[in-house]
C-alpha cells in the first residue's frame, strides 16, 4: 500500500509516501518513496519536495493561501510527471492517508480510521490543543475535499502512547473536580517518537515489549523524556500542554506557576502575553539571549566562550539530568537510556554532558562509540561494564503513523 503521512501545522504542511504493508513491517522492509515541506502557508510559501528513488529535489516559492491549496499542491506533484514517481501515477494510487494528531484526549487512545465520528472528537479535543488540533484538521478536512470521503483517513495522536500513565502520575494535586469538570490532567506529547524508538530498541536488543524498562529522551526544538515500564508509558514529562518538562528550545519547561501572577503586576503583561514568553521566548532562547538553536549556541560557547550561551546548555542538561534521576527512582530502576530527536541524535556533546553526572547509578559511556554517533546513524555508546546501555535511535514517526494506518485498515491494534 502507499500511504500518505501528513503532518499539518499552524503554518505547515509535511509529508513522506510510504509504501508499507503487513508484510513489509515484519520484514521492516518498508519503503519511504517521497517526502517534503511547504512552510510559510499564507504567505510567500517555501515548497521543497524529494524523490527518494532517485534523490531528485525540487525547490521553489510560491504563494500558497491556505492549507488545503497546500495539500493539494502536494498531491498534484505526488502524481505528476515531474515527480514520476515509479509506482504512483493517479490518485488511485495512494490508497490511504495517515495524519498525525497531536491532541486524543482521554478518549483516543490509539490509532484509529477517521469517520465522523472521530472527526467530531477530535474538534472536541480543540480546547485542549487549541494551536495543534486545528491546524491538523485542516490536513483532514484537505484530503476528504481532495480524494472524497471514501478516501481510507487514520490518525495517529501525539498523547496515545502515554494513556497508559497512572493516575497518581497524571493528575495535578489541585481540586480534583477541576479535573473531572476540564480533564486538566497530564497527556504528555512527543507519544509516536517515544513509542518508535522503545520499538526499535526491543526489536535490535530482542527483548520481549512486557521486559522494555527505558527512559527515553526526544530532545529537539520540543523536548520530552518518557519513562516506559513494562513497555508502556509510565510517566512523561510534559503535561496538559507541551510547555511543561525539560528546557526546549522556546519553551521554558518546569517553573512555579506564581511567576504567572507576579509577571502579570510587575510588568503589566496580560496572561496571554505571560504564556507567549513562556512558549515562545524561553527555553535555550530566553537563557542566552541569542538563539533557540543548540547547534549555534554550542558553536557560541565553543567559539567565543560566550557566558550565556554555556548557562543555556548547563540549564538544558542539568534538567535532563534531574528527570533520568527522578524517573530512574520512580520506575525501581531503569536498563537502558535512549537519546532520539534533533539534539539527542546529532549532539555527542550533549549526550556526554548529560551522562557525565549518572556514574552514581553505574551509567558508563564509551566516548569514541558516543563520537562516531551522529547524523542519523543508530547504535549502543555505553561502556560494556555499564549497568544501564545507552543508545541513539534515531526516531521515526511518519514510519509509525504509515505503518498504523495500514494496521487500523487490516484492524489490528497495537500501541
Ligand atoms: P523539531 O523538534 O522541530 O523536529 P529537531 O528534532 O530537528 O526539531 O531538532 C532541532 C534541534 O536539533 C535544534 O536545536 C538543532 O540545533 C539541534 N541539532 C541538530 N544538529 C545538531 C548538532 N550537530 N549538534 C547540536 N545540536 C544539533
Amino acid at each position: 500500500m502507499n500511504i500518505l503521512v501528513l503532518n499539518t501545522g499552524s503554518s505547515s504542511v509535511k509529508f513522506q509516501v510510504i509504501e508499507t504493508n503487513l508484510e513489509l513491517i515484519e520484514k521492516n522492509a518498508d519503503r519511504k518513496i517521497a517526502s517534503g515541506l511547504i512552510d510559510r502557508i499564507g504567505s510567500e510559501s517555501i515548497i521543497t519536495f524529494r524523490v527518494h528513488e532517485t534523490g531528485a529535489a525540487f525547490k521553489q516559492t510560491a504563494p500558497i493561501r491556505d492549507h488545503k491549496i497546500a495539500v493539494d499542491k502536494i498531491i498534484k506533484w505526488i502524481v505528476s510527471k515531474e515527480a514520476n514517481l515509479n509506482t504512483i501515477k493517479s490518485l488511485n494510487d495512494i490508497h490511504a492517508v495517515g495524519h498525525r494528531v497531536v491532541h486524543g484526549g482521554e478518549t483516543l487512545t490509539s490509532s484509529v480510521l477517521l469517520d465522523d465520528a472521530v472527526i467530531r472528537e477530535i474538534e472536541d479535543c480543540i480546547e485542549l490543543a487549541p494551536l495543534h488540533n486545528p491546524a491538523n484538521l485542516k490536513g483532514i478536512y484537505a484530503v476528504q475535499e481532495i480524494f472524497g470521503k471514501g478516501i481510507k483517513q487514520a490518525a495517529v495522536f501525539d498523547t496515545a502512547f502515554h494513556h497508559t500513565i497512572p493516575d497518581y502520575a497524571y493528575l495535578y494535586a489541585i481540586p480534583y473536580q477541576l479535573y473531572r469538570r476540564y480533564k486538566i490532567r497530564r497527556y504528555g506529547f512527543h507519544g509516536t517518537s517515544h513509542r518508535y524508538v522503545a520499538y526499535r530498541y526491543r526489536t535490535i536488543n530482542q527483548i520481549a515489549k512486557e521486559k522494555v524498562n527505558l527512559i527515553t529522551l526526544h530532545l529537539g526544538n520540543g523536548c520530552s523524556i518518557c519513562a516506559i515500564k513494562n513497555g508502556k508509558s509510565f510517566d512523561t514529562s510534559m503535561g496538559m500542554t507541551p510547555l511543561e518538562g525539560l528546557v526546549m528550545g522556546t519553551r521554558s519547561g518546569d517553573l512555579d506557576p506564581a511567576i504567572i501572577q507576579f509577571l502579570t503586576l510587575k510588568e503589566g503583561y496580560s496572561l496571554a502575553e505571560v504564556e507567549t514568553i513562556f512558549n515562545k521566548q524561553s527555553g535555550l532562547l530566553g537563557i542566552s539571549g541569542l538563539t533557540n538553536d543548540m547547534r549555534e549556541l554550542i558553536a557560541e560557547a565553543d567559539e567565543h566562550d560566550d557566558r550565556r550561551a554555556k548557562l543555556a546548555i548547563e540549564i538544558f542538561c542539568y534538567r535532563v539530568r534531574k528527570y533520568i534521576g527522578a524517573y530512574t527512582a520512580a520506575m525501581g530502576g531503569i536498563d537502558g537510556i535512549v537519546f532520539t530527536g534533533g539534539i539527542g541524535e546529532n549532539s555527542d556533546r550533549i549526550r556526554q554532558k548529560v551522562c557525565e553526572g549518572l556514574d552514581w547509578f553505574g551509567v558508563k559511556m564509551d566516548q569514541n562509540a558516543n563520537k562516531n554517533l551522529n547524523a542519523g546513524k543508530e547504535g549502543k555508546f555505553s561502556a560494556s561494564d555499564s549497568k544501564v546501555a545507552l543508545w541513539v535511535i534515531p526516531t521515526n514517526e511518519e514510519l509509525l503513523i504509515a505503518r498504523d494506518t495500514v494496521r487500523c485498515i487490516e484492524k489490528i491494534t497495537k500501541n
